[in-house]
């Protein structure tokens, strides 16, 4: 006999629900047969049937089932034993048992070991009920399992959870601890269990706090609660996150941004004051500076740039420089290269050509002389050009004066020179010469020398003054005798040209500290100046008075006097005021040792003159010696 049939005669396939119908009694192993085979849709079920429990439990051995329905009343076993060896050879299986009406005590007992349900034989609509049962049964399985599932999903997550998880009760009494709890607090599970969670939980919020773990030392946990029930009971589950670490990179992070920040405010406030000290130089520097971008684009261009080339800064911003910087040669009227040129050839400072002249806006020249460096970023390339230039007409005429001191020098050496030899040699070769002509001639020849010897004293003194090697000798001053002195040695000139030479001297003056012979040598070149500079039959006239605390001495001519454009620059050196067709001796040097001398005493000198009118120079002494420094260098 066929002992394993497909109920519905159909080939068993995988979704057939295998039944293990363990049953002895032959005709309702039919009829369960028989009804399983009706029963059709949802399910398609194939039983295979055993008349002893040993037949039963070698199938299970052998295969798998979905469901056993098992009579507990069998040749080889009866009552709950039967069901306990089933259940002992396969616990996962769903057994429903098949009873009598005398068994239904048993089958409860059963069903609390574990069993699935129970079916009472011969009850009305057995059938139906016996389909259902298996189908519940067979449901209640899967969702045990499910449920079987998901807790031991829910303990995986948990147990494997970074975040420490603790399970409290409503008492705040520890009903479980996660492997990751157990490290955070340094307590093994057990050790936890049914201790009290000694820290405040609200639920729904999160809150951080300071945990002690079991070692003592102090951790930071972020901690959050929800309402959950454990084992049926209403229970709160804590999750905490350490964030010492993150908490101190916090902090270490947030001191670096306020670092970060006070270096960026310190370097703002130096860049600053930088720009600002780089922005007063380049606005108050005595030179012009232009900086050009490396199309030769004007970018800067300061104050004095401005006034030597006329042009206002908003007005070339931008603009080529060769539109605004035209530069000459003096001596060709060519247009020369400018420095900014050639540090764009050469990628080095450059200096500008020799006898620069620089065409201003309006037409007007200035000698300049100027100089060129190339501005350059981090990494060596020119981002532009700075150019400095400055007038030089003010050294140009200097080296002119210069030049022509040389040769008026040289002339001034060689005229008395020429006559002392001339002379010289005229007596010499005449030896019958008469007396008086003789005498006439070598008192031309001391008078020359005495001029050559004037001369070199200027130089040397000028010299001392250049190298700043003049001194001062502080002592009493009979300034009276000094003046009368200069009077005296000078008349005999005045005379000569019929100049009358008158004075003002007060002769009640306070006592004077100073160089007696320097203030001698200036009064003399002032009132040799002045009788020199007189047309014959003119007036020169000295005077001497007290006012106030300073000593004033005056020597006014009727002279020619002196341009008013020549006034500013007499007291230079080597400055002459050209008298075209006339030969006045002198070498330019006077008015500046006259200059040098009266300030080393801490006095000051002035002019007013007026063309064909006449001149009068007036010195200013302290009294009191002043703090006045004993050499100062030359001007
Ligand atoms: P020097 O007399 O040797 O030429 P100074 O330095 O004494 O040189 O004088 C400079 C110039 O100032 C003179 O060359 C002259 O042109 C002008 N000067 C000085 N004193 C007088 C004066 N009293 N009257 C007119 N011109 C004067």
């Amino acid at each position: 006999m066929k002992s394993y049939e497909s109920v519905s005669c159909a080939k068993v396939s995988a979704k057939d629900i295998e039944i293990l119908l363990i049953d002895d009694d032959q005709s309702y192993c039919r009829l369960v047969k028989m009804a399983l085979a009706r029963a059709g849709q949802p399910a398609r079920f194939a039983v295979q049937t055993a008349g002893s429990l040993a037949e039963g439990l070698k199938y299970l051995n052998s295969r798998s089932f979905d469901l056993v329905l098992l009579d507990l009343g069998l040749p080889d076993s009866f009552g709950l034993e039967t069901f306990d060896r089933v259940h002992s050879a396969c616990p996962d299986i769903s057994v429903v048992m098949v009873t009598g009406l005398e068994d239904l005590k048993i089958s409860v007992e059963a069903i609390q070991k574990g069993a699935s349900d129970y079916l009472v034989k011969g009850a009305d609509s057995f059938v139906d009920i016996l389909v259902r049962t298996i189908l519940y049964a067979l449901e209640r399985k899967r969702a045990d399992e499910m449920l079987r599932l998901s807790e031991k999903n829910f303990r995986n997550i948990i147990n494997n959870s970074a975040d420490a998880i603790i399970v409290t009760d409503q008492k705040g009494l520890i009903l479980f601890a996660n492997p990751a709890a157990e490290a955070f607090f340094g307590w093994t599970s057990q050790e936890l269990l049914g201790k009290d969670f000694e820290y405040p939980i609200t639920v729904g919020r999160t809150a951080e706090m300071e945990v002690t773990r079991k070692c003592g030392g102090k951790a930071l946990a972020e901690l959050r609660a929800v309402e959950t029930t454990w084992q049926g009971k209403a229970a709160c589950l804590v999750s905490l996150r350490d964030i010492t670490a993150r908490k101190a990179a916090e902090r270490k992070m947030a001191k670096y941004r306020d670092n970060l920040k006070a270096l960026v405010r310190e370097r703002t406030e130096k860049v600053d004051a930088e720009k600002e000290l780089l922005s007063v130089t380049f606005s108050s520097m005595g030179d012009g500076v232009i900086v050009v971008d490396p199309e030769k684009r004007i970018v800067l261009f300061n104050r004095v740039a401005e006034i030597l080339a006329g042009w206002e800064f908003e007005r070339v911003q931008d603009r080529g420089l060769d539109e605004i910087f035209r530069v000459v040669d003096e001596r060709t009227r060519q247009k020369v290269e400018s420095p900014v040129d050639k540090v764009l050839k050469s990628s080095k400072a450059e200096l500008g050509a020799d006898f620069e002249v620089l065409l201003a806006m309006d037409g007007s020249e200035r000698p300049i002389s100027s100089k060129a460096a190339p501005i350059r970023s981090s990494d060596g390339a020119v981002t532009g050009i700075v150019m400095v230039f400055r007038d030089v007409a003010r050294e140009r005429e200097i080296e002119r004066l210069k030049q022509d001191f040389i040769s008026s020098i040289s002339h001034e050496l060689r005229t008395p020179l020429t006559s002392i030899k001339a002379y010289t040699e005229t007596i010499l070769s005449d030896s019958n010469m008469p007396e008086e002509t003789k005498r006439q001639f070598l008192g031309i020849i001391d008078e020359e020398s005495n001029r050559l010897a004037g001369l070199i004293e200027g130089l040397l003194e000028i010299s001392r003054i250049e190298s700043g090697t003049m001194k001062i000798v502080r002592e009493p001053v009979d300034i009276v005798a000094v003046a009368r002195k200069v009077l005296t040695a000078l008349q005999a000139l005045a005379d000569k040209q019929n100049i009358r030479l008158e004075s003002d001297i007060d002769d009640d003056l306070a006592i004077f500290e100073g160089d007696e012979d320097k203030i001698q040598s200036a009064l003399t070149n002032l009132v040799n100046n002045a009788i020199k500079f007189t047309p014959r039959d003119g007036r020169v006239c000295v005077s001497v008075r007290q006012r106030d605390d300073h000593l004033v001495m005056r020597v006014s001519d009727t002279g020619m006097g002196i341009p008013k454009e020549a006034l500013p620059r007499i007291f230079d050196r080597f400055y002459r005021v050209p008298h075209p067709g006339k030969h006045i001796q002198g070498t330019g040097l006077g008015l500046a040792i006259v200059k040098k001398i009266v300030t080393m005493h801490g006095g000051r000198i002035e002019v007013e003159s007026e063309l064909n009118r006449g001149t009068t120079f007036t010195i200013f002494l302290p009294l009191t010696a002043a703090a006045v420094p004993e050499t100062q260098p030359a001007n």
